[in-house]
């Protein structure tokens, strides 16, 4: 920060003093770091506001960990709280919302790999609201798969307003006005309120967005505090929910009675003027300090430390000046190699950002996981719009550098999650499997559970489906929901598929002579030698799904773990089918979808494809089904 402040000095030292210079060196700066059982807090303002903050953070984490037990065990990913002593220095580093800067007390942003928690100590109280709300979203989304729309933000906003009376108290629940007035003005219909997703246009409309959160909160608040008689009932629902019991079944088993009495009370509710909260004591002032560290980093770790902020709020531009800064002080510094690295491969300089992440992973060695997390993560999800091409031998290199990232950070659940994916790609549904479920267990997300539900289809296990259906219906995101459906579809074409004989099955029962002459041989088992693919050539193993057919040439589809490969020839002939099927005569390749589709090795050049490929077709190998590549 310093060094860009005496950047921006600089500019305007004509017209100052030159006295003031050495005051603002960057020797005066003394960067704190204090890490406590839960949060890494950095700042410039010495250790006692860290304190304060991570106290705060801490006795809250405590607080709804007694509402609710099973939000305690560890964060999916490591939370770094950057605590700002003035509205000023906090602004470089504030979020923007269509490249303006939105004024902020405090932020959250989730990022890959970490979380992040920004605020201003002179903000005061202001900077608390936001981020409770949204560190309750994270305790929430790391302890429960599946919970209402309306149960998610309403808690988010009744824990907003969480706050300390002395060392030893707290106040939980206390009314949010606004809310109030808001819904004494306007009210949906509580049958529309419960029956809200992340799909639904309530959620996602600007306007009437607000009285959502308002409802939510409202209800959320009469079940917690407001009405004894209905004490425990939300328990209910929200397990009855979990369980997959049809909304309106939960609500009757839970709450009794209709949507329309429940309406009335909460109608009633927010026309009251006194609402109760509730007062929280801790025996002691929180189980903490002595545990806690405290050290000094050096201005290049915490230069690297904001450019990496900056990146997680979106400042891509900034996070590389600031990266560029660190590696000015030490010009191997791992952490902003890596953050640059990242920023590089944004803007389509992947030779570039392929040498600083490599020297990144290397310089940081075993201190610090997140340089190989991200190159794992680009090597399979590239950065911003420009997408990785994967292969058998990237996914592999990114399974070894998630080896490295999990002995570091064991609980970091997206690098369970990135070697599910990797795994699926080098071939290894099991490993896949086994990864998707870790990381289902640290962070209960929709996305693992697809990626669990994947590696079973590709293994053909019809048992699958229950599983599929469930993230048809309550995929928390639309693609989600997209990919579930084209697996289930994929799982019904395959049905048929299934009842063939396989190589396996001429192997089976020993075949009895009855009249002398000698068995029939055996069908011989095929190894089969593959086709060894030239420099540029991609191989991907996959299903072959059809031939489309436009006016230029043709055009493949292949099913990868990954995504449908389309890739393009001028013509049949210009692409080399081999079939090491034993059991079956190797069909005819014709235009349309393939009634049965075959596991096959695709081999391809990513480049020179016409626009909407991924390139250009090389060869179909077709596999024998008993074939684990
Ligand atoms: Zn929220």
């Amino acid at each position: 920060m310093i060094t860009r402040c005496l950047c921006a000095l600089a500019a305007l030292a004509v017209g100052l003093s030159p006295l003031l210079e050495p005051r603002l060196g960057a020797d005066t700066v003394k960067w704190t770091r204090l890490r406590t059982a839960n949060f890494t807090l950095i700042g410039d303002q010495g250790d006692k506001p860290l304190r304060r903050v991570a106290e705060r953070m801490e006795q809250f984490r405590e607080v709804f960990g007694r509402v609710f037990p099973n939000t305690k065990q560890a964060p999916p990913a490591p939370i770094v709280v950057h605590v700002f002593g003035s509205e000023r220095a906090y602004q470089p580093f504030m979020p923007l919302f269509h490249g303006k800067r939105v004024d902020v007390g405090g932020y959250f942003q989730e990022a890959p790999g970490a979380y992040y928690i920004t605020l201003n100590t002179e903000a005061g109280e202001r900077a608390y609201p936001t981020i409770f709300h949204e560190y309750v979203h994270l305790l929430v989304g790391s302890a429960l798969a599946d919970v209402p729309v309306w149960f998610n933000e309403g808690l988010a906003e009744y824990y907003s307003t969480y706050q300390l009376y002395g060392e030893r108290e707290a106040s939980l629940g206390r009314v949010k006005e606004e809310h109030v007035f808001d819904l004494r003005e306007r009210f949906i219909p509580l049958t529309e309120l419960l029956a809200v997703d992340y799909r639904s246009p309530l959620y996602n409309e600007g306007e009437r967005r607000g009285i959502f959160y308002a409802e939510s909160w409202a209800l959320v608040h009469y079940l917690l505090l407001g009405s004894p008689e209905r004490k425990g009932q939300l328990a209910t629902y929200l397990q009855q929910y979990a369980d997959g019991v049809a909304p309106a079944a939960a609500f009757r088993a839970a709450f009794g009675g209709s949507e329309a009495d429940l309406e009335k009370e909460l109608r009633r509710y927010v026309r009251q003027s006194l609402y109760q909260s509730t007062r929280v004591r801790f025996a002691d002032k929180v189980a903490i300090d002595k545990d806690w560290i405290v050290d000094q980093p050096s201005e290049a770790d915490a230069q690297a430390a904001l450019a990496d902020l900056l990146l997680a709020v979106r400042r891509p531009e900034e996070a590389a000046a600031r990266a560029e800064d660190a590696l000015k002080l030490a010009p191997d510094h791992a952490r902003a190699q890596a953050v640059l690295a990242r920023v590089r491969a944004a803007q389509g300089q992947a030779d570039r950002s392929a040498t600083l992440i490599a020297a990144a992973v290397k310089a940081a060695g075993r201190t610090d996981y997140l340089p190989a997390y991200y190159h794992a993560r680009l090597l399979l999800r590239g950065e911003g719009e420009h997408t990785a091409t994967i292969t058998g031998a990237s996914a592999r290199q990114a399974l070894a550098l998630l080896d490295q990232v999990i002995a570091l950070q064991p609980s970091l659940a997206d690098a369970h999650g990135l070697a599910a994916y990797a795994a699926l790609i080098a071939d290894d549904p099991k490993g896949a499997m086994a990864h998707a479920a870790t990381a289902f267990t640290m962070s209960p997300r929709h996305e693992y559970a697809l990626l669990h539900a994947r590696a079973r289809v590709f293994q053909r296990d019809q048992t699958v489906r229950p599983a599929l259906v469930a993230l048809v219906q309550r995929g928390s995101s639309d693609w989600i929901r997209h990919e579930a459906q084209e697996l289930l579809d994929f799982l019904t074409r395959m049905e048929g598929w299934a009842s063939l004989p396989t190589a396996a099955d001429y192997t089976g029962a020993p075949f009895t002579p009855s009249d002398g002459s000698t068995a029939p041989a055996r069908p011989e088992r095929l190894i089969p030698v593959f086709r060894a693919t030239a420099d540029g050539e991609v191989r991907e193993a996959g299903l072959f799904e059809g031939v489309e057919c436009p006016r230029n040439g043709v055009i493949l589809t292949v099913r990868l773990p990954s995504r449908v490969a389309r890739v393009h020839a001028r013509a049949f002939d210009q692409v080399e089918f081999f079939s090491y099927r034993s059991s079956e005569p190797p069909g005819q390749i014709a235009c349309g979808p393939r009634p049965q589709p075959e596991r096959v090795y695709l081999t391809y050049r990513a480049t020179g494809g016409p626009p909407g490929t991924d390139g250009v077709a090389v060869a179909i190998e077709l596999l024998p089904d008993d074939y684990q590549p």
